[in-house]
């Protein structure tokens, strides 16, 4: 018999929400970690916190329509509940637009927001149905031509930010040299432009770059109207901060305004692409500590903490408005903090972030919040460790609000939750392997 294990690493069923009446995150986190069942590291997705974000994005931009950005996080409950709210996407990719369309949703409220695409990503999207792209030279213009040619297009123009994460060096063409040139040219092509798009960058903190935006996208539909051509939507894609850091009230406030101003007629489609925004406050992950060491650096104790989650997990930045904390730490105190160095669990010297924490016993666990927007996604398989599984929790009230919506089916909750039952393993099922004595082979000494 030949001993076939040809599947790559294991995918592994969504876990349903709990439905809690009453309870919280914290209670949950307890009854688990508690209950000494669960061992490996863990989200906890509160639907209440992305359910709000997503209320609270469209009261505060009323005119913008919310295309979510699933880069940021493609966990499923997560897109159940942007697809039971209503919301379109934005997909980076033809893995996003396959694993969205297989969700249900429509084709039509897909924009494949990303400017450059091969040929064959082209192909995938247009005979997937998907109508909307953007693009930001020339090339992908002739290519679009060739592979895409009904597509309906939105110009990338570059705004620049002051960002977390800057994207006009490689995304955006320039407003006030290539961006007429690039409308001429599509033009020519007999291509349609329906729109301007443009993204200030993850984590924005210059607030005035929506407005010169907006600004210059009213400049560009002015060109085409005086051409002849009309556009009719506008993209003022993503890059906002969570509201806890009071930037997205004045962000909302200022692009409300401008767009009131300069685009107030209200056949223009505004469309908005908030990735970050919507899922990064509603999960929190919690990993166990494995070992402790404490050494010493500078004359000051530096604590080496081994832990089950880590840089090559679904760690890949620590950012500053994130916080660690040790579980069921009530004090919190700043006095006790101390230079610490978390390791993940795999073979490779980077795999470390410095922090500071109180000092740590190999019984603790950590939780780190804010771990909803490009964790999960960035997470890699490196040498062989699984992804922490995920464990959505939603308050009766919003469930009675959502559950019966098309997306959703029974099996998606738990109403009456046993707050301490542990996700599944993600360690690999133990098969009977056959080993093969007439193979040449190593055998290491007993
Ligand atoms: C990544 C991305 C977004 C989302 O950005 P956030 O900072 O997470 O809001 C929106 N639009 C485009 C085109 C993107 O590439």
């Amino acid at each position: 018999m030949m001993f076939q294990e040809t599947q790559r690493f294991r995918e592994f069923a969504a876990p349903p929400a709990f439905v809690l009446d009453g309870s919280t995150e914290a209670d949950v986190a307890k009854a688990l970690i508690e209950s000494k069942q669960q061992t490996e590291p863990f989200y906890i997705f509160d639907m209440d916190e992305a359910y709000r974000h997503i209320q609270r994005f469209k009261q505060s931009i009323p005119r913008a329509q919310v295309f979510f950005a699933m880069k940021a996080n493609h966990s499923e409950m997560m897109l159940k509940l942007a697809i039971a709210m209503g919301v379109g996407f934005d997909c980076a990719s033809p893995g996003e637009i396959n694993k969205i369309l297989n969700f249900g949703v429509d084709p039509t409220s897909i924009i494949y927001a990303v400017p450059n695409k091969t040929p064959e990503q082209m192909i995938y999207a247009r005979i997937s149905g998907v109508k909307h792209t953007t693009f930001n030279t020339a090339c992908e213009l002739y290519k679009i031509k060739q592979y895409w040619p009904d597509a309906k297009l939105l110009i990338r123009i570059k705004v620049e930010s002051e960002s977390v994460y800057k994207l006009g060096e490689k995304f955006g063409c320039l407003f006030e040299t290539e961006a007429v040139g690039l409308l001429e040219t599509a033009a020519g092509l007999g291509l349609t432009v329906i729109g301007v798009a443009f993204h200030v960058g993850s984590g924005c903190s210059s607030i005035e770059s929506y407005a010169v935006g907006i600004r210059h996208a009213r400049a560009l539909f002015d060109h085409e109207a005086k051409a002849g051509r009309h556009m009719k939507i506008l993209d003022i894609g993503g890059g906002f901060y969570r509201e806890e850091s009071n930037k997205f009230d004045q962000v909302s406030k200022l692009i409300t305004d401008t767009l009131a101003q300069l685009f107030p007629d209200p056949s223009v489609q505004v469309i908005a692409e908030p990735g970050r925004y919507l899922c990064e406050a509603a999960f929190s992950l919690y990993c166990s500590i494995n070992k402790v060491q404490t050494v010493m650096r500078n004359n000051k104790p530096l604590n080496k903490v081994y832990m089950n989650d880590g840089h090559n997990g679904t760690f890949r930045y620590l950012e500053t408005w994130q916080s660690v904390y040790k579980f069921n730490d009530t004090r919190r105190s700043k006095e006790d903090l101390e230079d610490t160095i978390l390791y993940g669990p795999s073979p490779d010297s980077k795999d470390y972030l410095e922090v500071k924490l109180p000092r740590c016993t190999d019984q603790d666990w950590l939780v780190f919040d804010m771990q909803g927007s490009y964790t999960l996604v960035f997470s890699g398989r490196f040498a062989g460790y699984e992804i922490p599984l995920i464990r959505p929790i939603i308050s009766k009230k919003i469930w009675a609000q959502i559950k019966d919506r098309a997306i959703f089916s029974a099996s998606d909750f738990i109403v009456y939750p046993d707050l301490a039952e542990p996700l599944p393993s993600t360690l690999p099922p133990l098969p009977p392997y056959p080993g093969r004595s007439e193979y040449p082979h190593l055998v290491l000494a007993d």
